[in-house]
């Protein structure tokens, strides 16, 4: 028979065990608790982080899912982060976890009810990983099974928990490390072999490191994906200031001069967020927007003022391009082909639109194909944005999800769309006129190769060197730019996503 009495029920304040979890690093201990008196209640964060995993295997996105779990949870706070940091760890470090259980469990994970493997998940994550003592990862756990599972549930989870708790990650690590090369690095740090393959092409083939040295950089690089981002945010030039947002608790961004960290706090609990004066966005995004605004007219000749940003959803950049445009002078149109994401660039550009009024520009947002625009308003515009849709390879520590998601055959889908949107973006721009060409991926098959093979099929556009522009983006801060002509951001060069940027101009 199960014991009534709760560790919850036990110990005075349901934080007890949370602060106990989070302080120090205390010393590994056994449970003292007999199996029958532990606790079947889930406690309300690993409870949140559990729910948030099967969202996730029901093909919600971590990130959007996180708040409303939150909130649902009622969590805030330090039990916020630590759900947050639960659950994103989990979901991060899976590859690791499921070899780790599948010995634990003597059984493929295949073999292993779906919510019983999240659970298992999120076991190896306290035990491995956080700074959580045994005793509590494995009975909390152990709890949570039993209360969204069932009681046999808590049992094998017990018995596995141990099993894994009899180790640290090192020793695991030394378990079921494959002996070497792709397959080794994708189980230590968790990535598909494919995308490690990729993102070791890409490093050589974008000409940050060298075949023989590109080893050392590929493994920051993994290591990278695997550390969440600091939260930046853009301050929104002509809407709000840098200085109103340090004022508040940020510091000053490491290159965009419009970009401001957080080190804690909700950027949505800033009234300059709330109401679409400043957002949160990635210090790369920032410099893509701020170096297509950055090339002069003079060098593009031409004098229309008409800005094009093709693939505006959800507006992060949209965002920084509209209030530049206007300040510049320009119009600018805010294209995206799906309805539900052009209402998100209508909310994100409302303050834009408000102020650029005031300033006698236009900015429109349109919902369309952007693969009509070329045959639609040829040689209309003067400065392009194709922010193309591509796999995110370059923003996988934003999306823990995103790289089991993720498959070698959206590859094949996506380039034909790249080809075609970047071909309608230069048959849309004036003689003169400028195309930045920017994804959130160094992938090689859909950064570089898409430029080189529309560019390779026409003679009226010569690809520019995009350097120039993010160093001025920057105020010259940005180093390690690589060889060009091309952008490519590391996130473990620059701390900031992987963008790509290429700059080309119509003849
Ligand atoms: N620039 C955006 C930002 O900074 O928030 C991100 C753009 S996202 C990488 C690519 C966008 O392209 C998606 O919103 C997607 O819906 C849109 N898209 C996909 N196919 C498109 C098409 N044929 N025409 C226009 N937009 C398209």
């Amino acid at each position: 028979m199960w014991g009534r009495t709760s560790v919850a029920d036990r110990t005075p304040g349901r934080d007890r065990t949370d602060r106990a979890d989070r302080g120090g690093h205390p010393p590994r201990r056994r449970s003292s608790t007999r199996p029958a008196e532990r606790t079947r209640r889930a406690e309300p964060t690993r409870a949140a982080a559990y729910h948030l995993l099967r969202a996730v295997e029901e093909g919600a996105y971590a990130n959007l899912e996180l708040p409303k779990v939150l909130r649902r949870s009622h969590l805030a706070g330090r039990d916020a982060a630590f759900t947050t940091e639960l659950a994103f760890g989990t979901l991060r470090h899976r590859a690791f976890y499921d070899a780790v259980i599948a010995v634990a469990a003597d059984r493929p994970i295949t073999a292993i009810d779906g919510r019983v493997l999240d659970v298992l998940r999120l076991g190896a994550h306290q035990l491995l990983a956080m700074r959580v003592p045994d005793h509590a990862a494995v009975d909390q756990t152990v709890g949570l099974a039993r209360a969204v599972v069932s009681q046999g549930a808590g049992g094998f989870v017990n018995a596995v928990l141990r099993r894994i708790s009899e180790g640290d990650r090192e020793s695991w690590l030394v378990r079921v490390r494959p002996p070497g090369g792709v397959a080794a690095l994708a189980l230590e740090y968790s990535h598909p072999e494919w995308v490690v393959t990729a993102l070791r092409g890409a490093l050589v083939g974008h000409g940050t490191a060298t075949a023989e040295a590109v080893d050392d950089q590929l493994e920051a690089l993994l290591r990278a994906d695997n550390d969440p981002p600091r939260v930046a945010l853009v301050a929104r030039p002509g809407l709000t200031t840098v200085d109103e947002l340090i004022a508040q608790g940020g510091r000053p961004g490491r290159w965009a001069p419009t970009a401001v960290l957080l080190d804690s706090g909700q950027p949505g609990d800033l009234p300059e967020v709330r109401d679409g004066r400043a957002a949160v966005q990635d210090e790369g995004s920032q410099l893509v927007a701020l170096a297509l605004a950055a090339v002069p007219s003079e060098a593009t000749g031409v004098t229309a003022g008409r800005w094009l940003d093709l693939c505006a959803g959800p507006g992060g950049k949209a965002g920084l391009l509209a209030v530049l445009a206007s300040a510049a002078g320009a119009d600018l149109v805010a294209n995206e082909v799906s309805e539900h994401r052009a209402d998100l660039v209508r909310a994100t550009l409302a303050p834009a639109i408000a102020a650029a009024v005031e300033r006698g520009s236009t900015i429109e947002v349109r919902t369309g194909d952007g693969r009509d625009y070329g045959a639609e308003e040829p040689g209309t515009y003067d400065r392009v944005l194709v922010d193309a849709p591509c796999t995110g390879l370059g923003a996988l520590r934003r999306r823990p999800e995103a790289r089991w998601r993720r498959q070698p055959g959206d590859l094949t889908a996506l380039g034909p769309l790249q080809r075609d949107l970047l071909r309608s973006a230069l048959d849309a721009t004036a003689p003169g006129g400028v195309v930045g060409y920017a994804t959130c991926s160094p992938h090689l098959a859909e950064t570089s190769f898409v430029v080189r093979d529309v560019v390779k099929r026409r003679d009226d556009v010569e690809i520019l060197d995009a350097r120039p522009f993010f160093t001025q983006a920057s105020n010259g801060a940005l180093i390690d730019l690589g060889n060009g002509p091309f952008v490519q951001l590391w996130p473990h060069v620059h701390g900031t996503d992987g963008m790509f940027f290429a700059l080309l101009r119509r003849r």
